[in-house]
Formats: structure tokens, sequence, C-alpha cells
């Protein structure tokens, strides 16, 4: 084939998103010179050249249908100037130049549904992981809780009455995304898989699924004269890791899946490490549609927190400040030998931190 013939590679990844920003943002990037928070859900962004843009943000449902967000689109174009972003929770964002175009931008998108918030101490969208729609581990519905949660806090995404930001995240399996919230709710699995044998020798490559589980649990075994596995259950440590690559390894049901809730993570920035989530509620009723065990024990943290922080303190500084025991007192959330985190393998085999270490 001639060299002249040849397609261009395919580029995958992000493209340039300089195409997509506001001229103002282009003109001005990497040179600003201060923000302000105006009210809840506007942020002002004032360069050194004296250019000033804002930001106003709003809620949505993250698994957008299409009308939805051709909906959202048409207000950024009559209301806004025709540029938007998508948070990593989920948020939209308009950006403006003329401060004269934010109320009727606000007013636009709450008289459609939408809650204007989410910026600067209030509690921000649940983020939450790919689920049923785009992964094959799901134990639970992430985004039901997320909706059933958001119903509940709504008054607290729309006002900034918190200490300090609070990220709330879910988790629909044990092993992957959701982790590193102020607050978590994971999907617990408590017992170990059921194999559906028939099945095992059509779906399963064996040695992908042994090699999977973290433990070892798991070995190659022929039952009924057909090549299928076997779970030493003493071993296994319920986590779904073996669910993926081979679905005969069932492991989710109505009657053993509950939910845990996880307080205190945090990622690492310039001035610290991270902090790392810990077990603070498990075996709750994983009840749809709209999962009251666990919302009522999010509310309880969040209001033991609101009431007790200092200005600025994370979860996690202010639950480092007054300790665990207070932690568990103030919340009135019951403390189990469950929750003595024994486990001492992570300081040496765990790789936590960014930070150089010699
Ligand atoms: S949390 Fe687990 S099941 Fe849910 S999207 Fe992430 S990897 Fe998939
Ligand atoms: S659930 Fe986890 S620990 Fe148990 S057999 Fe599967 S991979 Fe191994």
């Amino acid at each position: 084939m001639a060299m002249a013939d040849m397609r261009p590679p395919i580029e995958s990844g992000c493209p340039d998103g300089f195409q997509y920003m506001h001229p103002v943002m282009v003109k001005n990037y990497s040179n600003w010179k201060y923000h302000e928070h105006p009210r809840p859900g506007v942020l002002l962004h004032v360069a050194h050249s004296g250019d000033k843009i804002w930001t106003v943000k709003a809620g949505t449902q993250r698994i957008l249908d299409l009308f939805t967000l051709r909906k959202l689109c048409d207000i950024g174009d009559k209301f806004g100037e025709g540029y938007v972003r998508f948070t990593l929770r989920s948020n939209i964002e308009y950006m403006v130049a003329d401060e004269a175009k934010v109320e009727p931008l606000i007013k636009a998108l709450e008289d459609a549904g939408f809650v204007v918030g989410g910026t600067a101490n209030s509690i921000t969208t649940l983020s939450h992981t790919q689920g049923w729609l785009h992964c094959d581990i799901p134990g639970t519905d992430a985004s039901g809780v997320v909706k059933a949660m958001m119903d509940e806090l709504i008054d607290d995404f729309r006002n900034c009455r918190m200490p300090n930001r609070v990220h709330i995240t879910t988790s629909c399996c044990q092993i992957n995304c959701g982790g590193q919230g102020d607050i978590a709710i994971n999907v617990q699995h408590t017992k170990p898989p059921k194999i559906k044998h028939d099945l095992v020798s059509n779906v399963c490559e064996r040695p992908s699924v042994v090699a999977r589980c973290p433990v070892a649990a798991i070995r190659p075994a022929m039952v009924n004269g057909k090549p299928s596995l076997e779970v030493d259950e003493k071993k296994c440590i319920c986590c779904g890791a073996c669910y993926p690559p081979c679905p005969p390894m069932q492991i989710n049901d109505t009657e053993h899946t509950k939910l845990a809730v996880w307080v205190g993570g945090n990622h690492s920035n310039a001035r610290g490490k991270p902090t790392f989530q810990k077990l603070v509620a498990a075996g709750i009723p994983n009840n749809p549609p709209r999962w009251p065990e666990a919302t009522a024990i999010v509310k309880q943290i969040l209001k033991a927190y609101r009431e007790g922080a200092r200005d600025w303190e994370r979860i996690n500084d202010w639950i480092e400040r007054i300790g665990w025991p207070r932690f568990f007192e103030v919340t009135g959330l019951p403390f189990t030998k469950y929750h003595v985190d024994n486990w001492r393998g992570a300081r040496n085999s765990l790789n936590a931190s960014t930070h150089i270490r010699f």
C-alpha cells in the first residue's frame, strides 16, 4: 500500500480541552489573581488582566438521557454564553463573562427543575461509579442510592452550612471505584460466592479466575465430570473479585448483599498524605428504592460533624481531633469488635502516597 493511501492513526484519549473553553478562560489561562464565592453555586474568578468570569454550578442525575442533556445545553445557549463543562461529581458548570447573566441563568436552571449549589462548604453531589451501565461487577445499584440520598441532602447542596466541603461517594462493588470520600457508602458482600457448576466450563477462563483471588481461596476442580472451580470458604474474604471474570460465581443476592459506611477518606495534596477511610457501620440493609437505613446513618454522621467540627475541618480532621471513641459517642453509632483494624500488612505493602520516600 502506498504511504499516501494509509489511513491516519485513530487518536484515543481526551481531546484538547482548550477548544471547548470559554474565550476568557483561554485568554487568562494560568494567570488568575483570585477567586470569590458570591453565593452558593456561583464562583467568580478574577484574572491579572482584570477580566472576570462567573461559574454557575447545578446538579444533574449523572446518567443523563438525551432530552435532559439537550435541555441543559439549550439553557447554556440561551442564558449562558454557550460554554459548559461537567465536573467529576456530575455537576454541570456554565461560564459567563457578564455578571448580568448570572441571575437569569440561575432562574432558568431552577425553573427547569435543576438545583444550583454544590460549591464551597456544601455537600456536593454524591459521586457514583459506573454501575450497571458500563461495568460487569456491580452487586447493587449505586445510582439509586445516590438519588435517594441526594433527595434528603438537597438543602445542604443548595446552602453552605457545613464546616468544610463534604464529598460523599458510593460504590457498587467492594474492590474498585468509589473510595476516598469524606463518607462512602459501599456494597458489602457477606458470604462466599455460590458456584453454578454447569456454567463454569462454558463461561469462565479458570486460570484467570484462580489468579484473581487475593487470598488464593479458589482451586480448579472437576464437578459432575466437568471442569469447574471450588472455593475454600474458610479463606474467602467475600470480596467479589472472582465474580467479574466468572459470573457463575454468583456473590450478590437480596439477602446477603449489604451496605457499609466508611468515613474520613481524603486524597493527598501539597501539604499532606492521603487519609484512608475507616469502617463505621456494616451490615446495613441494602433496601431499595429509598435505602432509609443507610441514609439515616449518613445524616447522623453529618449532623454530628456540622455541630462539632471547627470551621474548615474536613471530616477526617474532625475525627482525628476528637478521637474515634468520641466519634462513636457523638454519632450514636455502635462500636463493635469488627471496627478494630488489626491488619498491619498495608504499612509495608501499599504504596499510599505520591510523596517521595527514601
Ligand atoms: S464500583 Fe465496582 S462495580 Fe461499580 S462501577 Fe466501579 S468497578 Fe464497577
Ligand atoms: S470472593 Fe474474593 S476471596 Fe472469595 S473466592 Fe472470590 S475472589 Fe476469592
